[in-house]
C-alpha cells in the first residue's frame, strides 16, 4: 500500500531506517521541528537544526526515493525559556518560508504554562499571516484539559480548522472533536502512549475522516514502521482497504497539500 508518514523525527533515525520505510511502502515523510532531548542555549543551534532537517534529511531520504518535507517551529518545551523564544521566533519566521517547509509545527503545550501559550499564539498568528497549515502537539500529561485549552486557543485565534492538525490524541481526547473540522492525529508508539491495537480501535470507532496516523519515531522507544504495521493490523481486521488508503495516503496529501511547497506527486 502507498503510505505517507505525516509526523516523524528522522533526525533521530539511522539511514537504514529510511531503507526499511521505503521497503514498507512509505513514499514521503514530514518531519516537524521538536525538542532534541536537551535544552538548547542559543538561537544559533536552532538555525543549524533547521538547516539539517531541510537539507541533510532531504538528501538522506532521497537515496531511497522518499520525498522529505519539514515543519518549522519553536517547540512547546523550550518555549518556557522566554528570552530564547524571543530570539528564535524571528528565525522561525524566516525558515518557515524555506523550500521543504509545508507547515508551522510542532507547536503546542508541554507543561501548560502561560509562556507556552504565548509562543503558541505568536506562531498561530504567523501561520495565519502566511496562510500555512499548523501542526500542534498535545501535552502528554493532563491531556484532556490540555486539549481543551489548545482548542480554546486555536478558536480564539480564529484559525481555519481545516488547516490545523492536533496530534497525539487518545481515546480520551477524540470525543472533543465532535462537530469540528480540525484534523486529528494519532501517534503510535511500541511501549508508551498509543499502541497499534489501541490506534486500530480508535480508527474503527471514529472512522478515517480528518484523521492522520504517524509513528513520530523520535529518540525515545519508537518504531518508524508503525504506520505500515497499523495498515497490516487494519487489513487483518478486514477494515475496508479504500478507507485504509484514505487514512495513510490521501489524508496526509489533503492536509499538507494545502501548502504550495507540497510537491509530492501522487
Ligand atoms: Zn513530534
Amino acid at each position: 500500500m502507498r503510505i505517507i508518514e505525516p509526523h516523524c523525527h528522522m533526525i533521530s533515525r539511522v539511514t537504514d531506517d529510511y531503507e526499511r520505510m521505503a521497503l514498507a511502502g512509505i513514499e514521503a515523510v514530514v518531519e516537524p521541528s521538536f525538542w532534541l532531548g536537551a535544552p538548547r542555549t542559543s538561537a544559533g543551534t536552532f538555525v543549524d537544526y533547521f538547516e539539517l532537517i531541510i537539507d541533510w534529511e532531504t538528501q538522506r531520504a532521497k537515496l531511497f526515493g522518499i520525498d522529505h518535507f519539514t515543519c518549522i517551529a519553536m517547540n512547546p518545551r523550550e518555549a518556557n525559556n522566554v528570552p530564547l523564544t524571543q530570539e528564535v521566533l524571528p528565525v522561525v519566521a524566516q525558515y518557515c518560508r524555506r523550500e521543504t517547509c509545508v507547515a508551522i509545527g510542532e507547536i503546542g503545550f508541554d507543561r501548560q504554562t502561560d509562556a507556552e501559550e504565548a509562543a503558541i499564539r505568536a506562531q498561530l498568528q504567523l501561520a495565519k499571516k502566511l496562510d500555512m497549515p499548523v501542526v500542534i502537539h498535545l501535552p502528554h500529561q493532563f491531556k484532556k484539559v490540555g486539549t481543551e485549552r489548545t482548542l480554546k486557543v486555536v478558536t480564539d485565534e480564529k484559525m481555519n480548522p481545516g488547516k490545523v492538525l492536533l496530534d497525539h490524541n487518545t481515546e480520551e481526547t477524540m470525543p472533543l472533536y465532535a462537530g469540528t473540522k480540525f484534523w486529528r492525529g494519532l501517534s503510535i508508539y511500541p511501549i508508551t502512549k498509543l499502541t497499534i491495537e489501541r490506534a486500530a480501535n480508535i480508527v474503527e470507532q471514529y472512522g478515517v475522516e480528518r484523521l492522520l496516523v504517524n509513528s513520530a519515531c523520535d529518540w525515545g522507544p519508537s518504531d518508524p514502521l508503525n504506520v505500515p504495521k497499523l495498515v497490516q493490523e487494519l487489513v487483518v481486521r478486514k477494515f475496508p482497504r479504500d478507507q485504509i488508503e484514505q487514512l495513510v495516503f490521501r489524508n496526509p496529501i489533503a492536509f499538507y497539500g494545502q501548502s504550495d511547497r507540497w510537491t509530492f506527486k501522487a
